[in-house]
């Protein structure tokens, strides 16, 4: 989608710091930061969130957490993954994504 912003920077448009792709995916290091780790998840097919996505590609993706976590150095510590969805969840881009944020002790509830 053109007008999408997660669409673009899969499509190079837009620049990224990547730190993982392959066939399916993308994750890039969030431009805002809410811990020392965040980075987002993104599939290279848009949907516009987890209601509509393809339920095996969720699953595809959740698989790359482990690796993703090893890689970021956060498996052994802790981290949290997040999955905003909609309006009153919070979503502020209209494109499935997956935060993995960590490094530091998190805070619960989150609101
Ligand atoms: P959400 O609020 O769950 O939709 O999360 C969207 C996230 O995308 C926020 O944490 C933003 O900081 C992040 N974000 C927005 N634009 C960019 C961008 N160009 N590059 C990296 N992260 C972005």
């Amino acid at each position: 989608m053109s007008d999408c912003i997660f669409c673009r920077i899969i499509a190079g448009e837009i620049p990224s710091q990547k730190v993982y792709e392959d066939e399916k995916m993308i994750a890039i290091k969030d431009v805002a930061p809410a811990a020392p780790v965040h980075v987002l998840l993104l599939p290279k097919q848009h949907y516009d969130n987890i209601m509509t996505a393809d339920p095996e590609l969720v699953k595809y993706m959740l698989g790359k957490v482990e690796t993703l976590a090893t890689q970021l150095g956060v498996k052994e510590k802790g981290f949290r993954i997040v999955i905003n969805t909609g309006k009153e969840g919070g979503q502020s881009v209209n494109h499935l994504h997956i935060h993995l944020i960590g490094g530091k002790e998190l805070g619960w509830p989150p609101c």
